[in-house]
């Protein structure tokens, strides 16, 4: 495969942008070489600038459940350019999907929309903050929540590790005031709630963590989470700007029947535009202004393209037997994928929630950040470099899900799969 005109054009990028791209995760940085420039999409399928052409597993990182350029999305798209892109008055479109919200999430009875999953939970755990009246809060290791200063905390591999700033520009004392727990680990985050308790806002969590690799919830961990936080008076707030409308219709929350008190959403409900939200219990929700005192605002919030691109999108996925296909796919795939590489006598660890896969190159299962650390990424760079070169388009880290898409065919999997059995012999060596 050529890859000149990617090159010439990271060239270029990286004179006028940091590092040449917009968002970290698109730099090749932890597999090597170069990242490639995409010039369109269809369906499962992307093409590079230099016209080769991928079958695409990171989906833009989670949103393109329906695949690239949905014909039903691109159709209301198109309809949509004929009112307006923003008009930063009230639409009723902006009705329409938080209707659609609300009506599909069971903890959720009112929502405000935003623009980035980052948007999302910095609003809702202000919003947490103000409605206890608390400042601490805990996050777990492994778990991402956008880049909000006080979510940028870098989990230590202590067991009561105190926050530490993740990046330079993150105030210490901002770090204070966020907990870092072990996933999956409920003896810890009980230790932590019998310490400081009363001074805990809020727990934030990924459901299924989808940006350590991705990790499921053990059995009895989420349900504890609900539990430690309601007899305490800290909220419980669900990101589910990954899990949210992917694991099914309802969510994470639906899947699990688990009632958080704010839930985060973002990718799927832009249906790859940009768009954020928060909601939750109706009493919590009305602090948010100007129904209440806690300011949160948006010049582009509900947008009318973006939120057009979000309905387009869940009006698919609430059709019948949606998620059953998706799941069916999906077994296909990590199926295929496992198979192929006990072929090779690699033992690898395979996680898989749904839509969301990961196969992480470690003989320890993975259940949380530390063992998701014990993972060879030297071997998985290479693993990524040869299912590249056979036109495979994984997300360049090990510490992320792989997506399939209602897009997908039997035959993407099935071709991703004879590439992965050559890879993982490349990657065995
Ligand atoms: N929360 C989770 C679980 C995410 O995966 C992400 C982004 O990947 C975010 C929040 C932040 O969303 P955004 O990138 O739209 O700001």
């Amino acid at each position: 495969m050529s890859y000149e005109r990617s090159k010439e054009l990271f060239a270029q990028a990286r004179r006028y942008m940091p590092g040449g791209v917009n968002s970290p995760v698109r730099a090749f940085k932890a597999v090597g070489g170069q990242p490639l420039f995409i010039a369109r999409g269809k369906g499962a399928l992307i093409y590079d600038v230099d016209g080769n052409e991928y079958i695409d597993y990171v989906g833009s990182w989670g949103p393109l459940i329906l695949g690239h350029r949905h014909p039903e999305v691109t159709a209301a798209l198109q309809e949509c350019l004929k009112i307006g892109t923003s008009f930063g008055a009230p639409t009723e479109l902006e009705i329409d999907l938080a209707r659609a919200i609300v009506e599909a999430l069971p903890a959720v009875e009112m929502v405000r929309l935003v623009n980035s999953g980052t948007e999302a939970t910095m609003s809702a755990l202000r919003l947490a903050r103000a409605y206890t009246r608390r400042n601490k809060i805990v996050k777990f290791e492994g778990c991402y929540h956008g880049h909000a200063d006080f979510l940028l905390i870098k989990a230590g591999s202590g067991a009561l590790t105190l926050g530490v700033p993740s990046s330079p520009g993150v105030p210490a004392s901002t770090a204070a005031d966020t907990i870092a727990a072990p996933y999956n680990d409920l003896d810890t985050l009980e230790t932590i709630f019998a310490r400081e308790g009363e001074d805990i806002a809020a727990v934030i969590v990924e459901p299924v963590a989808g940006n350590m690799g991705v990790v499921p919830p053990r059995e009895g961990f989420l349900e504890g989470l609900r539990e430690i936080t309601r007899r305490y008076g800290a909220l419980l707030i669900f990101d589910e700007v990954i899990t949210g409308f992917r694991l099914s219709y309802g969510g994470a929350q639906a899947l699990y029947n688990i009632d958080p008190d704010l839930t985060c959403l973002g990718k799927i409900i832009g249906g790859g535009l940009p768009v954020g939200a928060y909601g939750g219990k109706r009493y919590i929700m009305e602090q948010v202004a100007p129904e209440g005192p806690v300011y949160q605002a948006g010049t582009l919030s509900g947008n009318p393209l973006a939120v057009t691109a979000g309905l387009a999108t869940l009006k698919v996925l609430k059709r019948p037997g949606i998620y059953e296909e998706l799941e069916r796919k999906s077994t296909l795939l990590a199926r295929g994928l496992a198979e192929a590489a006990r072929e090779t006598g690699l033992v690898l660890s395979f996680n898989r929630v749904g839509s969301m896969l990961c196969t992480f190159f470690t003989e320890t299962p993975v259940v949380d950040y530390a063992t998701a650390c014990t993972a060879d990424t030297r071997r998985f760079a290479v693993f990524f470099q040869s299912m590249l070169e056979q036109g495979i388009y994984l997300a360049p880290s090990q510490f992320e899900a792989a997506f399939v898409s209602l897009a997908h065919t039997d035959e993407h999997i099935q071709r991703t799969v004879e590439a992965a059995r050559k890879a993982f012999v490349v990657a065995s060596k």
